[in-house]
């Protein structure tokens, strides 16, 4: 593939901006809370701009950036995060999407003291779609260290909570990213609503279920 940055991303770009406010109707993020980002191709990807609000994006605030680096290649400032995003689009190949969103009860977790052992696989959807989740300690947002503790995490997770900041997650599309950020809010809906009474599924069914894959 020999992308060329003059190509016209327009088609690509309504359907990004499509999926950010998809994202924001499902009350994923708030404001200028969260942002999103779309491989291309080899070489570009779409961040959402710095302060943009995902549920009134609006094409031209869409950043056309090179992977190796974030820079961008017309004139649209990336988020502040897109440091992360590029990090984990150039690490993970298998995936195409990085959502960093910052849902109600998924926040709530990230600010709990013990994030790192909470059993989240309540309901099936979370070792079919999501699996084992990483926690990365709280770091500055925007930092270089919060980027690369945050690509380290999902070199082998879908899903990492940041702590006292947010969640990030993955997808081989965006509606696949969206559908794990949504089912992990889910769950911490029913852990928060079920308290001391919740009951994560046994580990038999969810080697199982994560033997379904992402079907
Ligand atoms: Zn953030």
């Amino acid at each position: 593939m020999n992308p060329n940055p003059m190509q016209n991303w327009n088609a690509e770009i309504a359907q990004f901006v499509e999926a950010a406010h998809r994202t924001a109707e499902h009350g994923l993020v708030r404001c200028s809370s969260g942002n999103l980002s779309w491989r291309l191709n080899d070489e570009l990807c779409l961040v959402t701009a710095t302060h943009s609000w995902l549920g009134k994006l609006m094409p031209e605030q869409v950043a056309i950036c090179r992977v190796a680096d974030g820079a961008p290649v017309n004139n649209v400032k990336p988020s502040v995060e897109a440091g992360f995003h590029v990090g984990v689009l150039g690490s993970r190949l298998d995936i195409r999407v990085v959502l960093h969103f910052q849902s109600p009860a998924a926040t709530a977790f990230a600010c709990r003291r013990d994030a790192g052992t909470v059993d989240y696989a309540v309901i099936p959807e979370i070792p079919v779609y999501v699996g084992p989740v990483a926690v990365v300690p709280y770091l500055p947002p925007g930092s270089a260290e919060l980027a690369q503790a945050i690509v380290a995490a999902l070199a082998g997770r879908n899903l990492a909570l940041l702590r006292n900041h947010g969640l990030v997650t993955v997808g081989r599309d965006l509606d696949d990213a969206l559908q794990k950020a949504s089912f992990f809010e889910l769950a911490c809906q029913i852990l928060l609503a079920a308290g001391d009474q919740a009951q994560a599924l046994p580990d038999s069914a969810v080697r199982a279920l994560q033997n379904i894959g992402h079907g």
